[in-house]
C-alpha cells in the first residue's frame, strides 16, 4: 500500500507547473501481488484528490517477469486500459 501525500502531491504540482509539464498519473509497484488495483488503490483514485483523467500504472514483481498494467477511472471503479511499452535508448 502507498500512501499519496498532499504536500508532495501540491509540491509534485508546482514542480512540473514550473517546468511546463503536467502531472499525468500516478505509478506504483506490487512486490508480492498482481498487477491488478487493490481496494485501497481503487478508494484512492477514485478519490476528489485524484484528477479522473490520471492514469493509475502498477508493476507486479510477483513473478519471475514484471508485469505493467494501466488503469483509469471508469464507473464506480477502475478500469484497465490498453498499454504499449516502448524501450528507449539514449
Ligand atoms: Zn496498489
Amino acid at each position: 500500500m502507498f500512501r499519496l501525500d498532499a504536500m508532495q502531491y501540491l509540491s509534485a504540482g508546482m514542480q512540473a507547473e514550473a517546468e511546463g509539464l503536467d502531472i499525468i498519473g500516478v505509478m506504483h509497484s506490487h512486490p508480492l501481488t498482481s498487477a491488478v488495483p487493490s481496494d485501497h488503490d481503487t478508494t484512492t483514485a477514485t478519490g476528489h484528490l485524484i484528477s479522473a483523467t490520471w492514469h493509475w500504472v502498477i508493476v507486479s514483481l510477483a513473478g519471475p517477469v514484471p508485469v505493467v498494467r494501466s488503469y483509469r477511472r471508469g464507473g464506480p471503479g477502475l478500469v484497465e486500459e490498453p498499454l504499449r511499452l516502448v524501450e528507449h535508448r539514449p
